[in-house]
């Protein structure tokens, strides 16, 4: 009761979003987060504290926990011009205080937060920061949950069952710093995001509390001086919680407003979209991979690309002599006859980008013996706390059967980054190699480094990203003209120094082009995964549909898939209306995708990301890209199954920016037109898909 009785409560609203706060003695609890117009409360019965600091004592190493509900001896709520300032000082650890200012945006009806930590205290670290934290109860049965799973996904029914999802940002499976949770039926939903413009290194999860029925998305940070007493703490960029009204198209748009204010790492777009990529690489429609010298691919690549009859791209894989995964980063001297590979390759229209390695130094780089690892490397190796450099190994073996051990180089360090640059640039200069793909720097987990020595703060900060930064920054102001870079997989923050990335991991489930939404245009995607199994063709067909509709460069598969009849028919098809659609993919930009009516029936197939690996999608995949300086659009749709399938389409021209009374829509495939018509700015018409067909509708405004 006394308790009770000493508590107050408050109350800002932010547009159509309210939040409520109960301040007692000793703590600060968030209470509601309500959509005002709806009535639909987000929060949880169980709330949880608004932020978690964990403090680690500097000598006996003893890490306890406070969060912003109690254990504080002060705490304050002051209403300010545009939000709020929220204070927490005198806990159990001497010296800590907190401070949260809240910014209420009634236009966007969003709540941005940030948040610091003053350490006075020199014998405890703020060791990782818990901010912000947000359990969101279920809105209806069909509420759904986006979280950014390599290029997005939606998972619906969270609420009813055990799901764990968490990444330490940026990784393939935390790509972007977004999640929002949202009910169609209810017309709400809430955006939860960290605008961070430095790309720091941080946990995002969701997760879900069956019998709670709630889902929680945290957002979790390494502090910057980690284990350094005294360290403070500043919340790099903005937390947001925003009213979401839509779909996770609607929160990616949300995301890419930011993005292209304010992150470092976005790409200037101009007329032509990303005009510091060259412009075959902008338009190029697909790849193919081999491994081995010239004698081992460069026949079969070239029967490759007379059969696709479009430039392709080759991803080159063992031009080296050393083994693959092994003696790391020693690539020179190359395999026999790569150099006149190279050019003969080109001669036939084909692009060349050899594989190289970003992160990793074998251990034993020269055979089994330790050449240049401990003499040169060892300085510049990422070191955990005990000073250990942090080694990785993926299942190579050395000659006497060891495991090859691999240390992860510190990009901050002047080593690592010219040695990478003087690789590039040999492939460049002496060999006159297209593109260079640089492995690993966009698919893994930042390393929390604790070497003193690198000048970067420990642990955790977002030194990780500009140290690939200036690496990158100096290859492309030194690499010639018409050459571009790529990496593996597609977290974000290396998007302006990288011209494409690889979709590899763009596997599952209910994934959607949620990257495409806000990277379309910006860089070039390529590199799926082709498997093989007793459904490969079925797969194969969702793979390149889907690749098609994404914007993606087709493919990332074997040359020797032209033997494959209707798969390789399939394939081509679709490599060749991307051809003819490419402006799109180069200069456009991705639209909401269209829904078509009724029953669609789905297909079902065993994608071999590992093994059982079975992906639903629906038969014929959509999508949607226009080009917003001059008012044109494409729809596409792709059959992939093997039936034919009849839908109706409601077009509405608005929906793609379309604002003339009439259109001209023209029917195209890979080859030809089929149809021109006018219709009004929205209608509806009857699609007849006969199995295993692309096509297209390019839609122009009438005047
Ligand atoms: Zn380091």
């Amino acid at each position: 009761m006394p308790e009770k009785a000493l508590s107050t409560q408050s109350i800002l609203t932010a547009g159509a979003l309210s939040v409520g706060f109960e301040q007692t003695p000793d703590g600060i609890r968030v209470q509601s987060l309500l959509d005002r117009s709806t009535d639909c409360e987000f929060l949880s019965a169980s709330p949880l504290p608004l932020f978690t600091l964990k403090l680690r004592h500097c000598e006996t190493k003893e890490e306890i926990q406070l969060d912003a509900g109690s254990g504080w001896g002060q705490v304050a709520i002051e209403h300010t011009a545009g939000g709020a300032e929220l204070s927490w000082q005198q806990a159990k650890v001497a010296g800590m205080r907190v401070v949260v200012r809240l910014t209420t945006d009634d236009e966007a009806s969003a709540l941005r937060w940030s948040l610091r930590v003053d350490n006075r205290n020199p014998e405890w670290s703020v060791w990782r920061v818990v901010f912000p934290q947000v359990a969101v109860t279920e809105l209806g049965p069909g509420t759904k949950v986006f979280f950014p799973r390599a290029p997005g996904e939606v998972q619906t029914g969270l609420w009813q069952r055990e799901f764990h999802h968490q990444g330490l940002y940026p990784e393939p499976w935390t790509t972007m710093q977004f999640m929002a949770a949202y009910d169609e039926q209810r017309k709400t939903g809430l955006y939860v995001a960290l605008h961070d413009p430095n790309a720091s290194a941080k946990d995002i999860s969701v997760a879900s509390s069956p019998e709670e029925r709630t889902v929680i998305f945290t957002f979790d940070h390494p502090a910057e001086d980690m284990g350094v007493g005294g360290n403070d703490f500043a919340l790099s960029g903005e937390a947001i919680w925003q009213l979401l009204r839509g779909d996770w198209f609607d929160a990616a748009l949300i995301y890419r407003s930011w993005l292209r204010r304010e992150a470092r790492w976005f790409p200037e777009l101009g007329r032509e979209g990303r005009e510091d990529t060259p412009q075959w690489m902008r338009e190029l429609p697909v790849w193919t991979q081999a491994w081995g010298d010239r004698a081992q691919v460069v026949a079969k690549v070239k029967a490759f690309a007379e059969y696709m009859d479009v430039p392709v791209g080759f991803h080159w894989y063992s031009w080296h002599q050393i083994p693959f995964d092994n003696d790391y980063p020693h690539y020179f001297p190359v395999t026999e006859g790569f150099a006149e590979g190279v050019r003969e390759l080109q001669q036939a229209g084909i692009y060349v980008m050899p594989y190289i390695n970003g992160r990793l130094w074998d251990m034993h780089d020269r055979g089994v013996e330790d050449y240049q690892f401990t003499s040169v490397a060892l300085p510049a190796a990422t070191k955990d706390e005990q000073g250990q450099p942090y080694e990785e190994r993926y299942g190579s073996k050395e000659a006497d059967g060891s495991p090859v051990r691999f240390a992860v180089m510190c990009p901050v360090t002047e080593l690592w980054q010219d040695r990478i640059r003087s690789i590039c640039l040999r492939l460049f200069d002496e060999y006159h190699v297209d593109g260079v793909y640089i492995d690993q720097i966009s698919a893994m987990s930042p390393k929390l480094c604790f070497d003193t020595t690198h000048g970067h703060p420990l642990g955790g900060g977002h030194w990780w990203v500009e140290g690939y930064w200036a690496m990158l920054q100096a290859i492309r102001d030194a690499m010639p003209e018409g050459a571009m870079l790529t990496s593996e997989c597609n977290s974000e923050p290396f998007a302006r120094w990288f011209d494409g990335y690889l979709t590899w991991t763009w596997q599952h489930d209910g994934q959607v082009p949620a990257f495409m939404a806000v990277y379309g245009g910006a860089i070039q995607m390529f590199g799926r995964a082709y498997g093989g199994g007793e459904t490969k063709s079925l797969a194969l067909r969702m793979k390149a549909g889907q690749q098609l509709v994404f914007g993606e460069q087709i493919g990332w598969i074997g040359p020797e898939i032209i033997n494959e009849g209707e798969s390789a028919a399939f394939l081509r098809q679709v490599v060749r209306l991307r051809w003819r659609l490419r402006r799109y993919f180069a200069a456009g930009e991705m639209c909401r995708l269209p829904r078509l009516e009724g029953e669609i029936p789905t297909v079902r197939a065993d994608w071999q990301w590992r093994e059982n690996w079975w992906v639903t999608t629906d038969a014929v995949m959509t999508g949607a890209w226009r080009l917003p300086t001059e008012n044109k659009l494409v729809l596409m749709f792709v059959n992939v199954s093997d039936s034919p399938v009849s839908a109706q389409f409601h077009f509405d021209g608005r929906q793609y920016g379309v604002e003339s009374q009439q259109v001209r829509v023209t029917i195209l495939d890979q080859e030809s037109t089929l149809d021109t018509f006018v219709a009004p700015n929205a209608f509806d018409r009857e699609l007849k898909l006969p199995p295993g067909t692309a096509y297209a509708w390019e839609v122009c405004s009438m005047r």
